[in-house]
C-alpha cells in the first residue's frame, strides 16, 4: 500500500488542509496514524468494524487486546458507554483533556472488534492540538492503539513510525516528538475502588488526591516488587527492543561493579554492548555503548526518552543491552513497567 506521508506542524491555513485531506480517509474506512501528546496513534473510525480490522493487520496485534477510543470533546463519551459513573465523571473534569484512559461498560454502537469482545471500552480525550482537531474533522470517534509494530517500543517519534508503518496504513502525520512518551495511565470504572491496570503520566497518587480509594492491578505492582518477579525466562513481547535486553539490579556501586564485569566478558568479541544509564552514572562506565535515558532527578524526562532510546540500541546494532534499575516511587512507577516489560523482566 501506498502511504501518504505528511508533516504538520502548527494548525495554520496549510496544516488544516492537509489535516482535512487525511481526516477524509478515516470516512472512507481508512487507517490514519496522528501524534498524541503521550504516543503516536493508529487510528480508524471506531464505529466501522471493517476499518478497525485493518489497524489489527497493520499492526500484527492480536486481536483479543482491545483498542482505546479517542474522543475529542467530553460530550462525545455519552453514546459510547452504557452510563458514565460519578467517579469517571470527575476524572474526566480533572484530568481531561490529558494521558488518562477511562474503562467503562459500553454501549452497543462500540463493535466487538474495539473492544475485543469485553463489555467495557477504553475511551481517552487527548491534549494535543492536533490529536483533537483530526478526530473532530473524522467526525467519528476514533479507536487508536499505539502505532508500532506489535511488540516493539511504541513511537515517539515520527521516523519510528516510518520505519514500523510506510507502506502499511493509508496516512501518516509526522509531527514534533511527543511530550509524554509512554502510554496513557489506564483505570478501571466499573471496579469499586477503580483500579489502574496500566500506569502512566497521571499517577497513581494523583488519582488517589481526586476519588481517594484507588487500588493498582496485582499485573502492575507483582511485576515491579522484587520478591514477586515472575519466573525466569518468561519472555513478553512487549516494547522490545531487537537487542537483548537485562535490567541490572542492586545499590548504585553494585549495579555499575556488575555492568562493568559483564562488559569486560565481552571484551574482544564481535559482540555490540549496550548500556542504559543516567545522566548521574554515565561516568562510572568506559567501554560499550553508553546511552543516558535522562536525569534522575527528572523521571517524566526518562519516561519521555525511554522507548526512543531503545530504538536508537536497535539502530546501531546493539545486540546485548544492560539497563539500571530505576528506583521506584509514585512517579517511576510507569517508567519501570514499561522498562521491565521491554527486558521480558529478565534480571541480574
Ligand atoms: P495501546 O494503546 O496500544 O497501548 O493499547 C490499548 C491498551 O489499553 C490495551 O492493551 C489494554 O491494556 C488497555 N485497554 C483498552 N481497552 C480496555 C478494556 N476495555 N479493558 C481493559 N483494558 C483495556
Ligand atoms: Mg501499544
Amino acid at each position: 500500500m501506498k502511504t501518504k506521508i505528511i508533516a504538520i506542524e502548527s494548525l495554520d491555513e496549510t496544516g488544516l488542509k492537509a489535516l482535512e485531506e487525511v481526516a477524509a480517509l478515516i470516512k472512507k474506512g481508512e487507517t490514519v496514524v496522528f501524534p498524541t501528546e503521550t504516543v503516536y496513534g493508529l487510528g480508524a473510525n471506531a464505529f466501522d468494524p471493517e476499518a478497525v480490522k485493518k489497524i489489527f493487520i497493520a499492526k500484527g496485534r492480536p486481536n483479543d487486546n482491545p483498542l482505546i477510543v479517542h474522543v475529542s470533546e467530553i460530550a462525545e463519551v455519552d453514546c459510547l458507554v452504557a452510563g458514565i459513573p460519578p467517579k469517571a465523571k470527575q476524572l474526566m473534569d480533572v484530568f481531561w483533556p490529558g494521558p488518562l484512559t477511562l474503562i467503562m461498560e459500553k454501549s452497543a454502537l462500540i463493535p466487538a472488534e474495539v473492544s475485543a469482545g469485553l463489555n467495557t471500552v477504553g475511551i481517552r480525550f487527548p491534549d494535543h492540538p492536533i490529536a483533537r482537531a483530526f478526530i473532530k474533522m473524522a467526525g467519528y470517534p476514533i479507536a487508536a492503539p499505539s502505532a508500532n509494530r506489535s511488540g516493539r517500543p511504541s513511537p515517539t517519534q515520527g521516523k519510528h513510525v516510518l520505519e514500523d508503518l510506510d507502506g502499511r496504513v493509508a496516512a501518516i502525520i509526522l509531527s514534533s516528538d511527543t511530550e509524554i512518551g509512554l502510554e496513557s495511565t489506564v483505570i478501571d470504572m466499573t471496579a469499586e475502588p477503580p483500579v489502574v491496570l496500566r500506569p502512566g503520566d497521571v499517577t497513581v497518587a494523583e488519582l488517589r488526591e481526586v476519588l481517594g480509594e484507588v487500588l493498582v492491578s496485582a499485573n502492575v505492582t507483582e511485576n515491579v516488587v522484587p520478591e514477586k518477579v515472575l519466573s525466569p525466562g518468561m519472555k513478553y513481547t512487549h516494547y522490545s527492543p531487537k537487542g537483548d535486553l537485562v535490567i541490572v539490579k542492586g545499590s548504585t556501586t553494585e549495579i555499575s561493579e556488575k555492568i562493568n564485569n559483564a562488559v569486560s566478558r565481552y571484551r574482544g568479541k564481535p559482540l555490540s554492548i549496550g548500556i542504559l544509564a543516567s545522566d548521574e552514572t554515565m561516568g562510572c562506565y568506559h567501554e560499550g555503548l553508553i546511552i543516558s535515558l535522562g536525569s534522575q532527578k527528572d523521571p517524566r524526562e526518562m519516561a519521555k526518552n525511554l522507548f526512543s532510546r531503545l530504538r536508537t540500541f536497535d539502530e546501531l546494532g546493539v545486540e546485548k543491552i544492560y539497563a539500571e534499575d530505576i528506583a521506584l516511587n509514585n512517579e517511576t512507577l510507569a517508567l519501570i513497567n514499561r522498562l521491565y516489560k521491554a527486558a521480558g523482566y529478565t534480571f541480574i
